[in-house]
């Protein structure tokens, strides 16, 4: 199966400010809830020429945030015989070779991500500060039956080493409940886990099982109702963690990008912080001040809740070039909006 390169042309379907960057093709994990290294197939990195090319196109386009993403970031270039050191290697190619203000990586596997990675993290201010590390569970037993090894002890002292060497750290996680062998000792094991580490962002899904899942065997031994029940009691609790890790924000200033206009209304601008990727963390809303799509700013926050933020735009730091504004509806200048949540 060929993988494209940066010849191929890229239409954005993203919007502009930021963009996807592939950088592998499918995947050599065994996880047995998952499907897709026997529809993808094995594990196949782009070379790191082409990945910097591509991103250079994409910044000429406009672009200012590059988010990488692969089955498994972790592992790029290990078939390229870079080792473990892929992907620190292609960061640092990208940061060398364009000027995007924001990069960033997502899907990174627990058991291979290189911790060398946070020294570089914390060093470069272009680099974000964030660690998207789906964990799927935290009981050593379920995480044995998915093949994916590690458990709570691991996984918190694998966070507190990246917490502790990238200041202001965001972390990302996602679990499934009710897989085979998660019994209510299992699922305590993961509230309190999810009570101990408060973790930035989490995603939250129920097992479905599928036959052609290499853990069919397992087969399905918990109830669909007590997985919604978990699945809910797991996003409440991470819902009420989320809000007051927010709180802690209020009346602080930081860098945010600037999207474009709020779905809700063409004169709500939105955005995000360093600490949100696109489409999954929650928003900011900007309720005063001016900026255009692709402006870096000075953000003050005013409101927080559980998922999205409010602030003010204080000041444009890093403003998009004017290609980039010409790619993009112009917006006017905001004042205040009622917004809330
Ligand atoms: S869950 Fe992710 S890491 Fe595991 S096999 Fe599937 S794609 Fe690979």
């Amino acid at each position: 199966m060929k993988l494209y390169d940066h010849t191929a042309p890229r239409f954005l379907a993203t919007g502009g400010v930021y963009a996807y960057l592939k950088v592998a093709e499918g995947c050599d994990n065994p996880c047995t809830f998952c499907h897709i290294p026997r529809m993808r197939g094995s594990f196949r990195s782009r070379p790191l020429d082409s990945l910097v090319e591509e991103a250079r196109r994409l910044e000429e386009a406009g672009v200012r945030e590059l988010v990488l993403v692969a089955q498994d970031t972790t592992r790029y270039g290990e078939d390229l015989g870079m080792g473990r050191a892929g992907l620190r290697r292609l960061l640092e190619a990208l940061l060398e070779g364009t000027g995007l203000p924001w990069i960033r990586f997502l899907y990174a596997y627990p058991a291979t991500l290189d911790q060398r990675i946070f020294p570089l993290m914390a060093r470069e201010s272009r680099l974000a500060p964030y660690l998207d590390i789906p964990l799927q569970h935290a009981s050593h037993r379920v995480l044995k039956l998915m093949k994916r090894g590690g458990g709570a002890r691991t996984y918190r002292e694998l966070i507190a080493a990246a917490r502790e060497s990238v200041p202001g750290l965001a972390v990302r996680t996602t679990f499934i409940v009710g897989f085979p062998g998660e019994g209510e000792r299992e699922f305590e094991e993961l509230q309190r886990f999810v009570e101990d580490v408060r973790f930035d962002h989490v995603g939250v899904f129920a097992y479905s099982h599928q036959e052609e899942n290499p853990g069919a065997a397992l087969g399905n031994p918990v109830p669909r109702r007590t997985k919604e029940q978990r699945r809910r009691l797991l996003m409440r609790q991470q819902e009420r963690i989320s809000r007051a890790m927010h709180r802690v924000l209020r009346g602080t200033e930081t860098t945010a990008i600037v999207e474009g206009a709020s779905p809700e209304s063409e004169y709500l601008l939105q955005g995000r912080l360093l600490g949100q990727a696109p489409e999954v963390d929650g928003r900011l809303l900007f309720s005063d001040g001016t900026g255009r799509p692709g402006d870096i700013v000075k953000v003050k926050i005013t409101k927080t809740y559980a998922f999205d933020l409010v602030g003010e735009i204080r000041e444009v730091l890093i403003p998009a070039p004017s290609r980039h504004r010409a790619l993009l509806p112009s917006l006017p200048s905001l004042r205040a909006a009622a917004v809330g949540r």
